[in-house]
């Protein structure tokens, strides 16, 4: 039978790695503190989790060298016997996560040279034309950028156009002269357009006056002359309601959607939103309980160049097959590398 004590790196993390490992398979081996019986999912989460720290762990290298995984004890090693391909493609998890990177930039990178079309944000013809129209209305998105947020996407993204219907004009202006209890009518009235009026109204009223004294009143400056993604991100930041997550998620659609060139892509995170953080973790990449930082760190780990490239991929996966429960996993393309695909395949 193989070590069952996978080599560890020295420091902090290895330690506890270590520790858990090895003081959790005494017990499953030897079934004490359970009446003789240590259930089977309990062994099966303790190999999970080793699993998952061993990924992580081969990702904070950077290196992603092979090692020895953790396999199954005695005791339980049947339960896998019916699917033992699975198991070996999660024992090499070190080599099954290289590819599927590989895989994950290859779509980006294929998705950076298709042609330039009408990005679709919404499902609506008229907001999305609104959105993409970057001679006379940059604004459009730059406004729905810093909205999206608490809210479905598809929902942040239509308050432009219900503003241009509700105040007849979306030119930047008849924006100018609007008061924040202006905003505040038009997002209430007559329907709410987001879910909350009241703070989006004064990103909206601020993000407008930023618009006229920053940039002319022409949002496209953000990104014009082929700048750094560091002054995009930054850019972004600079409005009222642009954090993190909104600044790199709105870069990553310039450059994705737009093609908007850019003198380098290094400093375009992941947005670490909840469905592409559940995407990750089901992937191997991190643990399911992995902080936000977590998630953007280990996108830079997996793509230096351009961390957010696969960003879309997995937000996408995120909300239509990679559900929080019932994930389907059958028609997943990425269901021969997923970590969770395979240590929960239907027994045959
Ligand atoms: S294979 Fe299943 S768990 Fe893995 S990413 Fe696809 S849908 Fe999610």
């Amino acid at each position: 039978m193989p070590s069952l004590n996978p080599p560890w790196p020295s420091g902090t993390r290895g330690v506890l790695a270590n520790r858990m490992f090895t003081t959790a398979r005494p017990s499953c081996a030897r079934s004490t503190g359970f009446g003789g019986q240590v259930p089977y999912c309990l062994c099966l989460h303790v190999h999970r989790v080793a699993l998952l720290i061993d990924a992580q762990l081969r990702l904070r290298r950077g290196s992603l060298p092979k090692l020895r995984s953790p396999l199954p004890c005695d005791r339980h090693r049947h339960h896998f016997d019916g699917d033992r391909g699975a198991w070996d493609r999660v024992g090499n998890n070190g080599a099954m996560l290289t590819r599927l990177r590989d895989r994950l930039v290859a779509e980006g990178e294929a998705a950076l040279r298709a042609e330039p079309g009408l990005v679709r944000f919404t499902g609506d013809h008229e907001a999305d034309r609104l959105l993409n129209d970057f001679s006379d209305h940059p604004h459009a998105f730059v406004f729905a950028a810093l909205v999206d947020r608490r809210v479905k996407a598809e929902r942040a993204w239509m308050v432009p156009l219900l503003i241009q219907q509700r105040l007849g004009s979306f030119e930047i202006r008849d924006l100018e002269p609007l008061s924040e209890q202006r905003w505040l009518s038009l997002m209430r009235e007559p329907t709410p357009a987001h879910r909350m009026p009241e703070t989006m109204a004064v990103v909206l009223h601020r993000a407008t006056h930023r618009a006229v004294t920053q940039y002319a009143g022409d949002a496209s400056r953000i990104w014009a002359d082929e700048p750094s993604s560091a002054t995009v991100v930054r850019r972004f930041l600079e409005f009222h309601g642009g954090g993190p997550k909104i600044a790199t998620m709105a870069a990553n659609i310039l450059v994705r959607g737009f093609h908007i060139p850019l003198s380098d892509y290094r400093y375009i995170d992941i947005s670490a939103d909840v469905q592409v953080n559940r995407v990750m973790a089901r992937l191997g990449f991190i643990d399911e309980r992995s902080s936000p930082d977590v998630v953007v760190y280990a996108a830079r780990d997996l793509n230096p160049d351009f961390p957010g490239i696969f960003d879309l991929a997995l937000w996408d996966l995120g909300r239509t097959l990679c559900r929080p429960t019932n994930p389907r996993c059958s028609e997943c393309r990425l269901n021969d590398f997923c970590a969770y695909a395979n240590t929960h395949r239907p027994k045959a």
